[in-house]
């Protein structure tokens, strides 16, 4: 545990200063991650925005809000879980991230999982989805959870598709909403087996 903070905190100043592309060159700085190690729930979104690149923090924009409102309707609270993003520098203008950028970053992420060890994996979007569900569409697969190795990997439209096409917020509400329900299933398997019956005791009289 505390050899898996000192990493997670190195990679952070890693990352800080990583130059693996050319995002690098127009960030303000890079947005590595928050959340707790050991986050039952880990949402992987796009990449920074503006507020984010700024901030140095993800999801704090209109999306973030979007997510935080998300998240409360789902009964679970935002320092409970961990947030992070395909890409760790903002793309210029908001524009998508490109393939060779997700693949400079994603050793990061890879270690990022391994590291807080997440049982439910939310992707948010498209290039966040790709990763574990290629070639899906989206609009098909939004939240259906695929249990794999022991994980759960849950695909959401992206907070802000929601926020610019209303007619997806209710979808998007509906799929936060399964949260709890699975992670009372994860929970359900972590579950311990009861401690074995206290041997009787010897009375001595
Ligand atoms: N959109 C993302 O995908 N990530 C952020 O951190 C903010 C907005």
């Amino acid at each position: 545990m505390v050899e898996a903070l000192a990493e997670l905190n190195e990679m952070y100043t890693t990352i800080k200063s990583c130059r693996l592309c050319e995002l690098a060159a127009s960030r303000t700085q890079a947005v590595p991650g928050v959340g707790p190690l050991g986050a039952e729930i880990m949402f992987v979104g796009e990449g920074p925005g503006f507020h984010e690149d700024r901030q140095g923090l993800p999801f704090v924009g209109a999306a973030g809000k979007f997510l935080d409102e998300l998240l409360a309707g789902a009964g679970i609270r935002r320092d409970q879980v961990y947030i992070t993003n395909v890409v760790k520098c903002r793309p210029p203008g908001n524009r998508d991230p490109q393939p060779g950028e997700i693949e400079a970053c994603r050793p990061y992420l890879d270690r990022q999982i391994e590291l807080i060890r997440p049982r439910i994996v939310v992707t948010l979007g498209r290039f966040s989805m790709a990763r574990y569900f290629p070639n899906a569409s989206i609009s098909r697969i939004h939240g259906q959870p695929k249990r794999q190795g022991g994980m759960i990997y849950l695909p959401m439209f992206h907070p802000a598709a929601a926020l610019h096409q209303p007619q997806w917020r209710p979808i998007v509400e509906q799929d936060f909403k399964k949260l709890p329900e699975l992670l009372a299933e994860i929970r359900k398997q972590d579950t311990p087996p009861p401690p074995p019956e206290r041997p009787q005791q010897l009375s001595l009289f």
